[in-house]
């Protein structure tokens, strides 16, 4: 059904359906000009990294999530929802000691049933994808680390390349915009569909630098402004700030094909981190060869900053109704947040408005489809974060005006159903790019950003049937991704691209 959409559907028999649905006057004064050779446009500005037309670019520190700065302070990420302690907090103990043995009998269930996705070949897809041989190498926070074994072994410490001193070469001298741009090519080439950059700023130190490690509150983030290289020990990650420090973050392309097999396969299309795997080792490198830090390990424990504000603030995303995730203007919500501090200078990209997190506030697809009922179904976003179960909500940090999930409820519920993330699947922003009337559909939206119409779009995404399944109604799409023909890595890479004749 969905094909009939893409192939059926001309942009002037869309332009026809608006008509009828808004009445044919306002909105289609307001969303005509911007329609005006609609293939060939970009965003007005996009000097540093080009964006699709319709995302217009926003002042430094104003992203479209409202943030009242005098009310934030540094996070602390001690609380989530990945937390068990959490889970028997909001929801009963005795619910939590439970939650991993249900979802295991509801696992035992699905297969003895061969339910689609629950079949010989879905387990051993599950199994095999996220199982990476060990590494004698990993990030750290400074550098890299070679594990134990290895060097008590007889292999060496692995530290990179070889930087412009060991050549005997000066380091690279580039402007931030050259820097920047250099950057983006680069990243690109390696896994990241989008990149941002930011000047760690006073801002920064003060609001955003998380105050300790994820699950240690005693290992905490310090600036030291002594220091010109980052370093590590028992009780303290440094940040250096002898010399200007700047944000460097990837959102990792994903394969949107795997997110549409949720449940069954929920969580495979990102929990695999393949794409980080290959991206992290190879800036990391690109950076040290040309004399520059990449600081942070990239892990999910020891990340300086909550990685979802420091993609709003830098443009690669915006916030949606759901805090498991952003949304791109080119990816929806498909894809992964790394964030780094560097000491290259990078010029700063700026939020961005697509039109997508005031959308969010006419749909809701996400938070119905959620068997946790764990995501808002405000009709506005707020400044206060409702109670869970009469307890005040210790896993979000105060001073933005937002939708407010429960994530206990989102990590415990994925458990007892041995794994989700319907809400990615099925947000009306996981559609492919290459059908026009898409493109149509995300200008409108950027342009004149009206309830009437935002509803009509999401309900339009059900009618074709885009997206993931349901627990309840199973997960078709897990048994058909084995038949149909997608990209290598099941991703549009096209997506991101201008240039080279992709887009013909
Ligand atoms: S992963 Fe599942 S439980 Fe969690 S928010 Fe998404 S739909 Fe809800
Ligand atoms: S499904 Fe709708 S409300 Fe939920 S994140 Fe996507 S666009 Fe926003």
């Amino acid at each position: 059904m969905s094909n009939k959409f893409h192939s059926t559907v001309s942009r002037r028999e869309f332009m026809k359906v608006m008509a009828m649905v808004t009445g044919g006057v306002g909105a289609m004064a307001a969303v005509n000009p911007a329609f005006h050779d609609v293939d060939e446009l970009i965003s007005a500005g996009a000097v540093m990294q080009k964006r699709p037309w319709w995302v217009k670019e926003r002042e430094a520190h104003n992203p479209t999530t409202e943030v009242d700065w005098d009310v934030i302070k540094r996070p602390n990420p001690t609380n989530t929802g990945q937390q068990t302690e959490m889970w028997a907090y909001y929801h009963g103990q005795a619910r939590a000691d439970a939650a991993s043995a249900k979802g295991a009998e509801y696992a035992k269930a699905k297969i003895a049933a061969q339910a689609p996705g629950y079949t010989y070949r879905g387990q051993a897809l599950k199994t095999a994808v996220t199982t990476s041989w060990s590494a004698y190498v990993s990030k750290s926070w400074a550098g890299a680390s070679t594990n134990g074994t290895w060097t008590k072994g007889g292999g060496a410490t692995y530290k990179g390349v070889a930087t412009p001193a060991d050549r005997g070469e000066p380091k690279w001298n580039g402007t931030p915009e050259e820097n920047s741009h250099m950057l983006n090519a680069y990243q690109k080439y390696v896994g990241a569909a989008i990149s941002g950059y930011g000047e760690f700023s006073s801002l920064d130190r003060e609001k955003l630098l998380c105050t300790n490690v994820k699950h240690n509150a005693a290992k905490k983030f310090i600036i030291d402004d002594t220091a010109d290289t980052a370093y590590e020990n028992s009780t303290a990650l440094a940040v250096p700030a002898k010399n200007q420090m700047y944000h460097l973050v990837h959102w990792e392309h994903m394969s949107h094909e795997m997110s549409r097999a949720a449940p069954a396969m929920g969580g495979r299309f990102n929990g695999s981190d393949f794409v980080a795997t290959a991206l992290k080792p190879s800036v990391y490198n690109f950076l040290r060869y040309m004399g520059y830090q990449m600081i942070g390990d990239g892990g999910d424990s020891n990340y300086p900053f909550i990685e979802a504000a420091v993609a709003n603030l830098t443009g690669v995303a915006e916030s949606s109704r759901n805090n498991v995730y952003s949304l791109t203007p080119e990816l929806g919500p498909i894809g992964r947040i790394h964030s780094y501090i560097t000491d290259m200078p990078v010029a700063a990209t700026h939020p961005i408005d697509a039109g997508m997190f005031k959308f969010c506030a006419d749909c809701g697809k996400c938070a119905r489809a959620c068997p946790a009922e764990c995501i808002s179904l405000a009709k506005e976003p707020t400044w206060e974060i409702p109670d869970i179960n009469g307890k005040p909500n210790l896993m979000h940090n105060r001073g933005t005006k937002e939708f407010w999930s429960d994530g206990a409820a989102c990590r415990m519920v994925r458990t007892e159903l041995d794994g989700c993330n319907v809400c990615w699947g099925n947000c009306t922003f996981t559609t492919n790019k290459g059908a026009m009337v898409h493109e149509l559909i995300r200008g409108t939206i950027s342009n004149i950003q009206i309830g009437p119409l935002n509803n009509f779009f999401f309900r339009m995404g059900e009618v074709f049937e885009y997206g993931a399944g349901t627990h309840e109604g199973g997960s078709p799409k897990a048994e058909e991704w084995w038949d149909r023909s997608f990209p290598v890595f099941g991703m549009d890479s096209t997506v991101t691209s201008f240039d080279g004749g992709y887009k013909k």
